[in-house]
């Protein structure tokens, strides 16, 4: 029987989502990978369970996430009943639909026919009355943005959801989204948007509209997948993401160049005393309007090492000058 870590909240500095009540874990933990009927079960209850000894209060679903979609719920429900059922009230747990669920027109986007019924199968899979965050996991070019934030309203207001979120929004639509989101009385509590140093999109405009609008951020694949960590610096290992024929990292994602610029980046992580994952993960931490840093995790240990990111956070003007003259080479 699993017993919590009577010391998990001693030392986690918990940060505040935008201008909510809420608080997250600086580092929370994602399901995308390694929970799915594909992975051992065994292995993602050790990292669950790890992750709240730790202090992190935080683990982010999504109702296709597995392979095949649907299994990380249902495992995730699994772990959940066995271990995580006293520790309810202490979990932030969240899912998302926006990606194809099931077949016909009705099984994907932003309609509140497709996003209701998607939240009653997720709850269903992970054994839940409600979730914390509902996300609508991508902006859906065909449904008027009013029905989709209705229906993130209506979720919450049937009490399914305690907190609604959007993923992959570009500044424009969160904008709007959350100024319907406020009318409605259901403010956006926070947006999750794919950030890592090598990928900057967010800091052109939808960092500064979260920081107006009061919103929160997480990052998702803040080591580009693992890409930004010392995995690949030696050619590609058999268990690793981009050799899975399950993973979404392709291999031909790791050119020559890449491995240029991670070499030169773990140099600076060495520098500072850290592996390149904690450095990857403290740099997008110096910005106080990014909540939580949503790590995908293979192992016990690959999570280890990241909380390790949580000691040393600050960063000196010479070497984030360093950091930025590698990414632009
Ligand atoms: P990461 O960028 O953290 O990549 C995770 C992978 O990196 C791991 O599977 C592992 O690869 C490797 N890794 C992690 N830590 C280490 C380490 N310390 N040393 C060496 N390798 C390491 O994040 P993900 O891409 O997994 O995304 C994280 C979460 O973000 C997801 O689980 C999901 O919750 C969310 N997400 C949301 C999306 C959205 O559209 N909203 C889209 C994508 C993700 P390996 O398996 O090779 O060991």
């Amino acid at each position: 029987m699993y017993q919590a870590n009577s010391d998990r909240y001693n030392t986690m500095p918990y940060r505040r989502c935008g201008k909510s009540g809420l608080v997250l874990p600086p580092l929370s933990l994602g399901l995308w990978h390694n929970f799915g009927d594909v992975d051992k079960l065994s292995n993602g209850k050790q990292m669950l369970h790890t992750a709240f000894d730790k202090g992190i209060t935080h683990f982010d679903l999504a109702n296709n996430y597995g392979p095949p979609p649907g299994s990380a719920e249902s495992n995730f429900g699994s772990i959940f009943k066995e271990s995580f059922v006293p520790y309810r009230d202490e979990l932030i747990i969240s899912t998302k639909a926006g990606y194809r669920m099931w077949p016909g027109p009705y099984g994907e986007w932003g309609s509140k026919k497709y996003l209701v019924s998607s939240l009653d199968q997720s709850l269903q899979r992970m054994g839940l009355d409600y979730v914390d965050v509902f996300y609508h996991h991508r902006p859906d070019p065909n449904t008027p943005l009013e029905e989709t934030m209705a229906a993130l309203d209506l979720i919450v207001r049937q009490g399914k959801a305690l907190y609604v979120g959007i993923s992959n929004y570009n500044a424009e639509d969160t904008l709007k989204a959350s100024r319907i989101l406020k009318d409605l009385g259901t403010p956006c509590l926070i947006h999750q948007p794919r950030y890592n140093m090598m990928d900057r999109w967010v800091e052109d405009g939808l960092l500064e509209v979260l920081g107006d609008e009061g919103i929160g951020a997480i990052a998702f694949s803040p080591l580009q997948q693992g890409i930004l960590t010392s995995k690949y610096l030696k050619g590609i290992p058999e268990q690793s993401r981009a050799a899975k024929s399950t993973g979404f990292l392709q291999k031909e994602t790791i050119t020559k160049a890449v491995l240029a610029q991670v070499t030169q980046l773990n140099a600076i992580a060495e520098k500072r005393n850290q592996s390149l994952a904690q450095m990857a993960v403290a740099w997008l931490l110096k910005d106080d309007r990014i909540t939580s840093v949503l790590v995908g995790v293979s192992s016990e240990s690959q999570l280890l090492d990241n909380l390790g990111a949580l000691d040393n956070l600050e960063f000196s003007a010479s070497e984030l000058e360093a950091i930025e003259s590698v990414l632009q080479s």
